[in-house]
């Protein structure tokens, strides 16, 4: 029998984002249900057909969510937060619970709101946390899966659904009622569970993908004692008939809980050996002798295109081995690639071959999996595939040595201002004579149509360049004059060049290559477009000089040159698999360094170094932080660092949570640090307090996020809460973050009362210390 192929997921937007526009159609009233159905239908034929295509023993259904896939999981289980269960659930449900149910929409109460959202593992995957409580109770109330289940058996598929396990729904939501323990929820869920593989099975289904992602994670012990107990229970009917389990792994090596796993009453086991390759010789020695191994070898998380030569070279004593209960599959669920190659018709023929998209990566194990099976066709496809990796590794357009010269001699001088923080902080307070509460902005101005415009006008090519620059500088100066109307201390140019903070630099950057339609969900119908790193990465002129240098000639107050950091410019693109993160990164923050050089000697004395990803960057274990903080905050400071004492270098993240990593962000020695904490009420600013947080902070005063006008008054008291916290004197005045998204109208009030928040405690605190 020929090598079982599966996937573990397709992307679900459509090649050009159809369930994009189709939600956002919807949403605005202009398609109604049946339309939006009919979309989502087409995409999933789609899918299916093209894994049959390439002869995929199974097609995955159970993938596809309007909006998120463990929301569909809460809808499956029928659990839904009580603010949104009325009557029946539904689509306006699902769509309530992603997106909150306006006070508009709803007239009768104060509208309900969204169930948060939060990062899927270390992807730039967002999704709904289940939320939990002490009286909740599970009844599989909602047919999209067992329908999908149905709509492929009628278009011909042998399909396998995905489902996410119990332990790791359980595990991914938050308790919502005080001092209760979740697990006990479980022995209620497993319940549900048992519910749905008996649908799954009347429906002729043998075999399911349960995904157990957590098991990557470092699980306390009760939560490993759950898993034997639940899938105890939920395999106690297991009987002949009944669908197999493969238990599904993904993200990082479950070596240290093997011996739990292959205890488990399951059929199966998926792990990922393009995130944790190590693992596989003692999965595979270990797997029970009744068990199929899925190995995970085409990277569902990135755009390359798969070394099938060697994988064939790796897989083949494997088979030898296992036989028919080797399965080969994607990594992850594919819902991390883009869709569809072949649309980038803009790309070199070398570029092309570079590449996998998700579809690209069907074909591929499609091929893999013929080869294996000793067609000897697909065995020399296989060889002729990989040539474009043996030639692209000997390019020295990719691997350039003067950048790796330049990246082995890095060393720890390279990475240290020349003085401390101290010592700086006089210099600076002399060059730049700020005001005590300086006020400032996180870096863009609102991007009106009129900008975007602009931009992709010159894109197109209907612009010329000086037009461009022109028409750009206007709105520059239109920025400044209206900060100094404000009387802003530190102003910014407002990044209305910048179409995204990360896309920009890569354009600038030489060792990016960019997609047209390389879309990936970041969550619901909201997509990113990463651009890929190709190649040794180096900064072959300026890029933000000439705009900063013209707007400083604008002024006579300080104006802060904006770039975005080495740790963030890299966690937001499509890596390379060739060399390590940690190298990319250094390369980066080489290159910003002569950045940061080349503004300095333009004359801006103040430089920010945007780091909002640092800590998406973690890896999954904890026991791996540390090697990661350190080389991110040396790359942080390597491009920080060929700035003189006068100039004074800050840096800006916006999450939550700075606990785990305060010393890592302290260890920046950004001068200023500014951070998002307006929506914590200040309560951010502990972690800074405990540790005694030593340079200096910008503690967000106002949500961008939200149209909203701030008040005065009630900056002011989240500046005097920030001041228990942090000494006033290293204190500084600021919003969120970045004001792209928001309107001028609301941004110059917003503005306005918070430069009178800091007048007013000028003020105030001035004469506190007179008396
Ligand atoms: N400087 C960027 C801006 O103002 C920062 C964005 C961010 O932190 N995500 O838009
Ligand atoms: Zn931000």
């Amino acid at each position: 029998m020929a090598t079982t192929t599966h996937i573990l997921g397709f992307p679900r937007i459509g090649e050009k984002r159809e369930l994009k526009f189709a939600l956002e159609g919807y949403w605005r009233g202009e398609l109604d249900l049946p339309q939006l159905a009919a979309t989502g239908a087409s995409i999933r034929q789609e899918n299916w057909t093209l894994q049959a295509d390439n002869q995929l023993r199974f097609v995955t259904a159970g993938d596809f969510a309007w909006y998120d896939h463990v929301l569909n999981m809460s809808l499956l289980l029928g659990h839904v937060p009580q603010r949104h269960r009325d009557g029946d659930i539904d689509m306006d449900t699902l769509f309530n619970i992603a997106r909150g149910q306006s006070r508009q929409e709803c007239s009768c109460h104060d509208g309900n709101a969204a169930s948060e959202m939060t990062k899927w593992f270390n992807t730039n995957y967002h999704y709904i946390v289940p939320e939990f409580s002490a009286d909740d109770t599970f009844k599989v109330s909602w047919s999209q899966l067992f329908d999908e289940v149905d709509e492929a058996i009628q278009q011909g598929h042998q399909v396998k659904p995905v489902l996410l396990g119990p332990l790791s729904y359980l595990y991914l939501g938050k308790s919502v009622t005080a001092e209760f323990d979740r697990l006990s929820l479980l022995p209620q869920l497993v319940i549900a569970y048992q519910t749905i593989v008996d649908k799954l099975a009347a429906q002729g289904v043998a075999w399911i993908q349960i995904d157990e992602p957590i098991l990557a994670l470092e699980l306390e012990p009760v939560w490993l004692d759950a898993f034997q107990t639940a899938y105890t229970q939920l395999q106690r009917k297991n009987k002949q008939g009944s669908p197999k389990l493969l238990l599904t792994t993904y993200f990082d090596s479950i070596t240290d809980v093997l011996e739990r796993v292959t205890a488990l009453p399951v059929d199966g086991l998926h792990i990922d050996v393009v995130s944790a390759p190590q693992q596989l010789d003692q999965v595979s020695e270990k797997l029970p002798a009744d068990w199929v191994l899925s190995v995970g070898v085409i990277n569902g998380r990135n755009v390359w295109r798969a070394d099938l030569a060697a994988l064939l070279k790796q897989l083949q004593p494997l088979k030898a081995q296992l036989g028919e209960r080797l399965w080969i599959a994607s990594s992850c669920s594919l819902l991390h690639s883009p869709v569809d190659l072949s649309l980038e018709t803009d790309l070199s023929e070398a570029m092309q071959s570079w590449f996998a998209f998700a579809r690209q990566k069907v074909t591929e194990l499609g091929l893999l999996g013929a080869a294996l099976d000793g067609d000897t066709q697909a065995i020399e496809a296989c060889r002729k595939y990989s040539l474009p990796i043996e030639q692209r590794r000997a390019s020295q357009q990719v691997n350039k040595p003067h950048v790796r010269q330049r990246v082995e001699a890095i060393n720890e001088s390279l990475a240290t201002r020349s003085l401390p923080y101290q010592q700086r902080a006089i210099y600076q307070q002399e060059a730049l004579q700020l005001p005590f509460l300086p006020t400032t902005t996180i870096g863009s101005f609102p991007q009106t149509g009129e900008i975007r415009k602009l931009r992709r006008d010159f894109r197109q090519g209907h612009l010329s360049e000086s037009d461009y620059k022109t028409v750009l500088k206007a709105h520059i100066h239109e920025a400044v004059e209206r900060q100094e109307a404000l009387g802003l201390d530190v102003l910014v140019h407002g990044e209305a060049e910048r179409n995204d903070m990360v896309e920009y630099f890569a354009e600038n950057l030489s060792g990016f290559q960019t997609t047209r339609f390389g879309w990936v969900q970041s969550y619901g119908s909201r997509c990113v477009k990463p651009a890929i790193i190709v190649a040794d990465i180096e900064r072959e002129k300026p890029i933000t000089v000439e705009w900063s240098q013209y707007a400083q000639s604008l002024t006579s107050k300080q104006m802060k040159g904006m770039l975005t950091g080495p740790v963030t410019i890299l966690c937001w693109t499509f890596p390379r698999e060739d060399i390590p993160r940690k190298t990319m990164s250094q390369q980066l923050a080489l290159a910003l360094r002569d950045e940061v050089a080349d503004l300095q000697s333009a004359g801006i004395d103040i430089i920010q170094i945007d780091e909002p990803a640092i800590r998406e960057g973690l890896p999954l274990k904890k026991r791996d932080h540390q090697t990661y903080l350190d080389w991110a905050v040396q790359s942080f400071r390597i491009a920080a660092s060929s700035a003189v004492p006068q100039t004074q270098i800050h840096t800006h993240m916006c999450y939550s949570e700075f606990n785990e990593i305060i010393e890592s962000v302290a260890a920046l020695d950004a001068d200023v640090i500014t951070i998002e904490t307006s929506r914590s009420n200040m309560e951010l600013l502990d972690a800074f307090e405990a540790f005694n947080y030593p340079n200096e902070i910008g503690p967000g005063v106002y949500d961008i996020h939200s149209p909203n006008i701030p008040s005065q008054a009630w900056m002011v008291e989240l500046l005097k809460k920030a001041s228990q916290a942090i000494p006033a004197e290293r204190l500084w005045v600021n919003p969120d973050c970045g004001l792209k998204t928001r309107g001028w109208p609301e941004t110059e009030a917003a503005l306005r009362n918070m430069v009178a928040a800091a007048k007013t405690l000028r003020a105030h605190w001035k004469a506190q210390v007179i008396v």
